[in-house]
């Protein structure tokens, strides 16, 4: 969840050509700790690299989700948003007035959905839980 994933080593692991520009991307996503969509990656490249274009970060991106080093996440505002792929599986709470989102592990909730899908004749291989909701107090 905090910790950060090399986005550039895994490109070198799985063979990805990095070229300057992606490896600019690739900084910027591992470096982020929310969950960015493409706009805010691009503000944040082109704030390192003004030659990189929008396309460019469309494009990096999909190799990189393609590549299986980056999740693309649909937390219900029709943006999709990013973070390279964890080593260990969270789950995300969406703050639906702020947009905020929380990573959580709830190891009774992982054991529940494989207790479902035993029930249903499956064996679990992968899940994705996203709560949305509004906070019990705003301090903030
Ligand atoms: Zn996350």
């Amino acid at each position: 969840m905090e910790s950060r994933i090399d986005l550039e080593a895994l490109c070198a692991e799985r063979g990805l050509r990095i070229t300057d520009q992606r490896r600019v991307i690739a900084r910027v996503i591992s470096d982020a700790d929310d969950h960015p969509d493409v706009e805010e990656l691009y503000r944040r490249a082109s704030a390192i690299d003004a030659k990189i274009s929008i396309a460019t970060v469309y494009r990096t991106v999909r190799l990189f989700e393609e590549a299986g080093i980056l999740d693309r996440h649909d937390f219900g505002d029709g943006r999709a948003r990013y973070e390279a792929s964890p080593e260990a599986h969270h789950d995300h709470l969406i703050d639906v007035e702020t947009g905020k989102v929380i990573e959580f592990v709830d190891p009774e909730l992982e054991a529940l959905q494989k207790v479902i899908a035993e029930k249903l004749g499956y064996r679990l291989v992968d899940h994705r839980m996203e709560l949305y909701g509004v906070a019990l107090s705003r301090d903030d």
